[in-house]
């Protein structure tokens, strides 16, 4: 069996669906599961529709939803016509669903509203797109199970395979199949869960590891990966080829290309991936697979909206085991990932996302033992396989506030 994931961009107008299908009728013919995301910019959108419903703000919830409501409702009248409702019963189910949800009082915490509802994109998306192919609609939330944490459900992986083997036999050789990405349940509860924004590549290789299958490919609007992104360079290179170690360490860094989960299940049984554009479905793009040999050319990643945080113990001991544990300690229960580190006898540095949400109070309960200093609005490349005249080529017009080097990637955080 072969895995497909097509992401929001490939399925934001009917015109997408429409490739969509003809890519699965070229090249899916023995059959295939296929992850989907949600429509376009749904999931931004449904965000906004959570933020509203779990403020109490029924009207502007309720507003807000329309539009969502409207975007899909289109695609599906550009699709099928007038009898849009009558071809896409699911999604008109899941419409009426909705509706009926935001007019009652949200209950349980932010994130666990935030899963039944923002998931709405995925289910609607699937429906869509399993009607207009005629395949099998699977849902995700009776097949990948998780544990309860809301908006990153870890998954359960035993479960999981059971629950997916046994649907898949099911359906039986050759069955078109189509499911969501990015959902989960957690086990037990009957609540959807997430697993974290842009998830949906990992749902793609959930499927492919409990099913043992030959191939994931992901579709995208690039030709494969590339060596940077392209909104940020012009002149970029297609990697035709790459082994997971690199694939992981450059999504690690936060090449959006691939989420960072999808590799680990696929390296441990050795599927390949293929990340191919659906704008030019005959080209082969890249594999990422278990390949000998390194990268030449050097791949470099931008992340923007970075803050530095510098601490120094007000008693100018040491940093050590003792005090770096009660930190990491700390950055975890906040929730918040650190994307490099450096310390000095008395100093520790972290980079981190910028996150107004979370940051303030991390840093007061930081300020408790430390002497804290932070410096916000900072970009972070990450450059593998680095020579000198990359490096001085992304640091022209820059000031460098803090640089590490390992053998094949280089790190340098910049105003
Ligand atoms: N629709 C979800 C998101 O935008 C999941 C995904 O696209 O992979 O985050
Ligand atoms: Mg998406």
């Amino acid at each position: 069996m072969k895995v497909f994931k097509f992401g929001g961009a490939s399925v934001k107008d009917a015109a997408g669906v429409r490739n969509l299908a003809h890519i699965l009728r070229t090249q899916a013919q023995q059959g295939a599961i296929v992850v989907v995301s949600a429509m376009g910019k749904t999931t931004n959108a449904l965000e906004e529709v959570t933020r509203a419903y779990a403020d109490h703000k029924t009207d502007e919830a309720l507003a807000r939803w329309a539009t969502v409501q409207s975007y899909h409702e289109a695609i599906m009248r550009d699709l099928a016509g007038a009898d849009w409702a009558q071809t896409f019963r699911g999604a008109y189910g899941t419409f009426l669903w909705v509706d009926t949800v935001l007019r009652q009082k949200p209950t349980g915490p932010f994130d666990q509203i935030y899963d039944q509802i923002v998931s709405v994109g995925e289910i609607i998306s699937t429906q869509i797109v399993a009607a207009y192919c005629g395949a099998i609609w699977a849902d995700a939330r009776q097949l990948v199970c998780t544990d309860d944490t809301f908006r990153e459900g870890k998954v359960d992986w035993e479960q999981t395979q059971r629950a997916i083997r046994g649907f898949v036999n099911s359906c039986g050789d050759g069955s078109l199949i189509v499911t969501q990405g990015f959902v989960g349940q957690a086990a037990g509860t009957g609540l959807t869960t997430t697993l974290g924004r842009e998830g949906s590549d990992y749902t793609a290789a959930i499927f492919a590891y409990c099913t043992d299958a030959e191939s994931v490919t992901i579709w995208k609007d690039v030709p494969g990966v590339l060596n940077a992104d392209p909104k940020y360079f012009d002149q970029t290179v297609l990697l035709t080829q790459l082994t997971y170690q690199d694939a992981i360490e450059l999504a690690y860094y936060g090449a959006t290309v691939i989420h960072p989960k999808t590799i680990k299940p696929l390296q441990n049984k050795g599927i390949p991936l293929y990340v191919r554009s659906f704008l030019q479905p005959e080209a082969p793009g890249t594999v990422i697979n278990a390949s000998e040999g390194q990268l030449t050319t050097p791949s470099f990643i931008f992340k923007v909206n970075q803050t530095l945080i510098s601490l120094h113990p007000k008693d100018f001991s040491f940093i050590a085991e003792d005090n770096l544990s009660q930190i990491f300690g700390q950055f975890a229960a906040a929730g918040i990932k650190i994307n490099l580190m450096q310390n000095t006898a008395i100093s520790f540095s972290v980079v981190v996302d910028t996150n107004p949400d979370r940051l303030p109070a991390l840093l007061d309960l930081l300020r408790q033992n430390f002497r804290v200093s932070y410096n916000e609005g900072l970009e972070l490349i990450t450059i593998r396989y680095y020579d000198q005249a990359t490096i001085d080529r992304v640091l022209v017009d820059k000031k460098l506030l803090l640089e590490q080097k390992s053998r094949y990637t280089v790190q340098l955080v910049v105003k």
